[in-house]
């Protein structure tokens, strides 16, 4: 694949994704039976939902992959100081949603000035794992365990929790391979495979996920469920829009995937059309100078502490746990 064609899947994605955020927010936290009811089939760009947001406007789930994205373009990598000063600086612009975990570990941020959350229980929502496209290009061409622990630690600056985690390395996985080109089939066989493996819970295949929450497990299974039935970009979004639930969310991972898959040309024009346009160019803009960072190889995972950092220090930060 030629360089010009993966930062082309790059901007798909990142395009895809605010579509999906986009689309999904009208129905977010209705069910099946009421979208039915409201729309028939939820299939356009209209604004509303219990945002009450104007036609194209976005939601948490782009601007925090946008403020994780400046972050990672400040530093030419991942540092998790910079992502949480960004999600501080995000927060404090009034964004018109904030996840509760999120808006917990920005506010444990502030408080104690640590960037990383303590472990929690009850934080696998799926605030962290929808926010995985900014590493993925950036850290495009680096070995698999420094794209993994980058992941993994841009989601624990809100999120610590074993099944976010891995929702975090998995997502950032197959977003990277079907930057890389891989078809819908060889993301199934290969790294979706791999995930459900690896991890059951995360199983897709003969089950029912209508409805679903804002548990990271209902968000991945509801993903691959829409992902594997779909055909195309707007098949794929339509099915997981529909099933409602935490639909901005399942649609911006979904629209992410389906967008580096498929490729612009697959995106519906009556979607880019209604989308932001201001969201629009920044998506595009950032994906490729986020590209820009993997094509000079400058990616680097930063160390946690200052700048005295030993080699144990540094291997245990980009350690799996
Ligand atoms: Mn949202
Ligand atoms: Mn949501």
């Amino acid at each position: 694949m030629s360089e010009q064609e993966w930062v082309a899947r790059a901007e798909a994605a990142y395009v895809g994704l605010a579509v999906g955020d986009a689309l999904g927010a009208t129905v977010e936290f209705m069910t099946p039976k009421e979208i039915a009811a409201a729309y028939g089939v939820h299939d356009s760009i209209r604004g509303g939902g219990w945002l009450r947001l104007r036609r194209g406007a976005v939601t948490d789930d782009t601007e925090m992959n946008l403020a994780l994205g400046e972050a990672i373009l400040e530093r030419g990598g991942l540092d998790v100081w910079a992502v949480a000063r960004a999600f501080d600086r995000w927060l404090r612009g009034k964004p018109v949603d904030v996840g509760h975990t999120v808006r917990r570990g920005i506010v444990h941020f502030r408080i104690n000035g640590e960037p990383l959350v303590p472990y929690d229980s009850y934080a696998a929502g799926n605030g962290a794992a929808m926010r995985v496209l900014p590493v993925a290009i950036a850290a495009m061409g680096c070995d698999e365990g420094t794209v993994r622990a980058a992941c993994r630690w841009q989601g624990r600056v809100t999120h610590h929790h074993p099944l976010s985690d891995a929702a975090c390395e998995w997502l950032g996985i197959i977003a990277q391979r079907a930057l890389a080109g891989a078809s819908r089939a060889e993301l199934l066989n290969g790294p979706v495979a791999q995930m459900v493996a690896t991890h059951p819970e995360f199983a897709y295949t003969g089950r029912s996920c209508l409805n679903p929450s804002g548990y990271v497990v209902d968000t991945v299974v509801a993903v691959m469920q829409a992902f594997a039935q779909g055909r195309d970009f707007a098949s794929t979004l339509i099915d997981v829009v529909n099933r409602g639930g935490d639909a901005d969310t399942t649609g911006a991972i979904s629209g992410m995937i389906a967008g580096a898959v498929y490729g612009s040309a697959a995106i519906p024009r009556r979607w880019l059309e209604a989308l932001d346009q201001t969201v629009r160019r920044r998506c595009c803009e950032q994906a490729r100078a986020l590209a820009q960072l993997a094509l000079e190889g400058r990616f680097r995972l930063f160390p946690l502490s200052g700048p005295a950092v030993t080699a144990k220090e540094s291997g245990d930060y980009s350690s799996s746990s």
